[in-house]
C-alpha cells in the first residue's frame, strides 16, 4: 500500500510545500501555521489585556553609561547626555504607568527623544544599538533616505512601526515601549529656506509624517510593513512611549554653528569667549537652532529635544575600537581562530598599519573591519588545516603583504 503523504492538519500544505512538518498524534504543523497562530496568540492576549507590559530594572545614568562604555569608546559627552535622556525616558514611562494607578499628580514629563549628529562611522548606531540591547526592548533601524511623503514612490513612515512590531514578535505591548534609530535624518532636511513653493516628497513632506510617529500618537500601522491597503486590517500603535534616536552626519552644519557663535558673541558675549572656541570641532557647539538653519523644521527639531554630537574618530580611538571594546574585532578574529584550536597572535604595529589604512582611506572605524578581513583572509581560509594548539603569528611583514596582494582601491570613499 502507498504510504500516505504527511499533510499540515491545518493549511493542507504538503510535507514537501512547507520548511518544517511537526507531527502530533493524529495531525501535523507546519512552520507557517506555527507563526501565524504565534501572532494570533500575541493578538489576543493584547485584546484581553493579559500581554504582559515588559518590565526592567532602571538603572541610573551612571550605570547605563559604565554600560555603554563596554561596547562605545570614547564620545564621552554623548554618552552622558544619553544616559540621562534614556534614564529620563524610562522613568517618565514608570510615571505614566504610575499615574493611570493614582491619577493625582499634575506635572507631566515630556519626552526626551534624541538626535545625534556626527561624521559617518563615529558610532551613533552603535550607541542606539547599545541602549537598546541594555534595556532588553525591541530595536530597529530605519534609514529616513527611503521614507516618501504618503502616495509617492518609496516607503510610508508607517512601515518603520511594522519593522518594530515584527522585532517585537507582533507583541504590541513590548514594540509600543521599543527603540527606533532613523539613520541619516540630515537627508530629509529641507532643500531650501523657501517653505515649499514646489513640493518636496522626501524632504519637508518626509518630516511633517515623521513628526506625526514622533510626537505619540495612535497610528495605523500595516502589520506586513509596506503601503496601507483599503482591505489590510491595521494594527494600532501608540507612539509616546516608543524612544526614537535620530542620527545624521549633517555634513556642512559646522558653517551654521559657527555663524551662530559669531552673532552670538558679537552680538552678547565678550571677546574672550570668541578666542575660546575651539574652531577643529565646532560640532561640539551645536544647538537646536542650527538643526532648523540646516533644514530640519521647527517642529521635528522641538520634538528632538536632546542634541548629541559625535566627535571625529582620531588614530588613538581607532586603535582602540580594535581592541578594547567587549566584542571588538580583534577580540571576534581570536574567537575565531580559537574555535579551531589555534592562537592568533598580533604585532602592535599591526595594529598601527590598520589605523593608518583606514585614515588614509577615510574609511573610518567601518573600515577597520574592510581591512582586518582582508588580511586575515587567507589564514582563516587555511586555518581548519592546521595543527591543533598552533599559533599564528600576525607579522606587519604578513599585513602589507595581505594588503598589497588586494585590489584596496575598492575599499576608497568616493
Ligand atoms: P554611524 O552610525 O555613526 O555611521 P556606526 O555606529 O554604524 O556609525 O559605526 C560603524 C562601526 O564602527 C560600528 O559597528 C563599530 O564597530 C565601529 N565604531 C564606530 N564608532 C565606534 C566607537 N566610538 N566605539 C567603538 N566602535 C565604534
Amino acid at each position: 500500500m502507498a504510504k500516505e503523504k504527511r499533510k499540515c492538519s491545518f493549511c493542507g500544505r504538503e510535507d514537501k510545500d512547507v520548511g518544517i512538518l511537526i507531527s502530533g498524534i493524529n495531525s501535523h504543523i507546519c512552520d507557517r501555521c506555527i507563526e501565524q497562530a504565534q501572532h494570533i496568540v500575541a493578538e489576543e492576549k493584547v485584546a484581553k489585556g493579559q500581554s504582559k507590559v515588559p518590565s526592567f530594572k532602571l538603572l541610573k545614568p551612571i550605570e547605563i553609561k559604565e554600560y555603554i562604555e563596554q561596547y562605545v569608546i570614547g564620545q564621552d559627552e554623548a554618552k552622558k547626555i544619553i544616559s540621562v535622556a534614556v534614564y529620563n525616558h524610562y522613568k517618565r514611562i514608570s510615571q505614566i504607568n504610575k499615574k493611570s494607578e493614582e491619577k493625582n499628580d499634575d506635572v507631566e514629563l515630556e519626552k526626551s527623544n534624541i538626535i545625534l549628529v556626527g561624521e559617518t562611522g563615529t558610532g551613533k548606531t552603535l550607541l542606539a544599538r547599545t541602549i537598546a540591547r541594555m534595556l532588553q526592548v525591541p530595536f530597529c533601524i530605519a534609514d529616513a533616505t527611503i521614507l516618501t511623503e504618503a502616495g509617492y514612490v518609496g516607503e510610508d513612515v508607517e512601515s518603520i512601526l511594522a519593522r518594530l512590531l515584527q522585532v517585537a514578535n507582533y507583541d504590541i505591548a513590548s514594540a509600543e515601549r521599543g527603540m527606533i534609530f532613523i539613520d541619516e535624518v540630515d537627508k530629509i532636511a529641507r532643500k531650501s529656506d523657501n517653505p515649499s513653493i514646489t513640493r518636496d516628497v522626501s524632504g519637508e513632506g518626509v518630516q511633517q509624517a515623521l513628526l506625526k510617529i514622533l510626537e505619540g500618537a495612535v497610528v495605523n500601522v500595516p502589520p506586513q510593513g509596506g503601503r496601507k491597503h483599503p482591505e489590510q486590517k491595521m494594527i494600532q500603535i501608540n507612539t509616546q512611549n516608543i524612544l526614537f534616536i535620530c542620527g545624521g552626519a549633517f555634513d556642512g552644519i559646522e558653517k551654521k554653528i559657527a555663524s551662530r557663535l559669531k552673532t552670538n558673541v558679537i552680538g552678547y558675549g565678550s571677546r574672550k569667549d570668541k578666542e575660546n572656541l575651539d574652531y577643529d570641532n565646532l560640532l561640539q557647539y551645536i544647538a537646536p537652532q542650527d538643526l532648523r538653519s540646516y533644514g530640519l523644521i521647527p517642529e521635528i527639531v522641538g520634538r528632538l529635544p536632546v542634541v548629541a554630537h559625535l566627535n571625529p574618530l582620531e588614530k588613538k580611538t581607532l586603535k582602540q575600537i580594535l581592541t578594547e571594546p567587549k566584542n571588538s574585532l580583534i577580540k571576534q578574529y581570536s574567537k575565531l581562530f580559537e574555535m579551531d584550536e589555534v592562537q592568533l597572535v598580533i604585532d602592535d604595529k599591526v595594529l598601527d598599519f590598520i589605523v593608518d589604512k583606514a585614515v588614509e582611506f577615510k574609511l573610518g572605524a567601518r573600515g577597520l573591519r574592510s581591512i582586518c578581513e582582508i588580511i586575515m583572509m587567507d589564514a582563516m581560509f587555511d586555518l581548519s588545516s592546521y595543527a591543533k594548539n598552533k599559533k599564528f603569528h600576525l607579522t606587519l611583514n604578513y599585513a602589507k603583504k595581505q594588503l598589497d596582494k588586494t585590489n584596496l582601491s575598492r575599499l576608497k570613499v568616493a
